[in-house]
């Protein structure tokens, strides 16, 4: 089942939308709060989200400009301002649609449709996010194989690139040497368990502050590494 976001302070419309979008059989949740609409539309995965303009806590151009930087999520911006420039402006900032208030709300649910089919057509023509594993300031974006430090972009070999994306998938897991050189090195005979300590030497020269108090990759004396988050 489709999941609908709709982030409105005024309550009937809220209502209105619910019920009409609820009838086509979407499952749909109401924020009224413009902070806490933004939280909520970043940290949960909706398929659409429905945004009004003004809201208490956080405008409406805001909350999608935040939507932007982290998903690609369809969003049709419903409000009041009826003036070209609000709306040139919602779409400059990556919205979707942009509906005038009063609306009808078979138009509303035929337009969520409709861009639910066009968000899946083209994820599903291989247009998709990357897969990015984000902690505190380290970014590693696993489809473009890239690791940034604080924004600033690192170059890792592919052994280090692997190393460090597998201990930080499995966060807060210890792993001896043993079986960190044989998930990242299993079908070469090159190298032993010493190219393990190696790798994670320069891994950290790469990510870490200070190498001597390391914030991601842990030393766990007498047993191995862990990624701490
Ligand atoms: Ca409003």
């Amino acid at each position: 089942m489709n999941k609908i976001l709709i982030i409105e302070d005024e309550s009937s419309i809220a209502e209105l939308e619910k019920d009409y979008l609820e009838l086509s059989g979407f499952e749909v949740t109401i924020e009224s709060d413009g902070s806490s609409g933004a939280a909520h539309a970043i940290d949960e995965d909706f398929d659409l989200i429905i945004l009004d303009l003004m809201l208490p806590g956080m405008d409406g151009f805001e909350i999608c400009s935040l939507i932007r930087e982290k998903k690609n999520t369809p969003v049709i911006i419903v409000s009041a301002k009826k003036d070209d420039i609000d709306k040139i402006r919602g779409l400059g900032i990556g919205a979707d649609d942009y509906m005038t208030k009063p609306f009808s709300p078979s138009e509303l649910v035929a337009r969520v449709k409709a861009h639910l089919a066009r968000y899946k057509r083209l994820t599903s023509a291989g247009i998709q996010e990357n897969e990015i594993i984000e902690i505190r300031g380290l970014k590693i974006d696993k489809t473009a194989r890239r690791v940034y430090i604080n924004g600033e972009e690192k170059n890792f070999t592919t052994k280090e690139f692997d190393l460090l994306t597998f201990l930080a998938q499995n966060p807060n897991h210890v792993y001896s040497k043993e079986e960190l050189f044989k998930e990242i090195w299993e079908l070469e005979s090159v190298g032993d368990i010493a190219t393990v300590t190696v790798h994670i030497k320069k891994i950290r020269e790469k990510i870490e502050e200070s190498t001597s108090k390391p914030q991601y990759i842990e030393t766990i004396w007498g047993v191995g590494y862990r990624f701490k988050v």
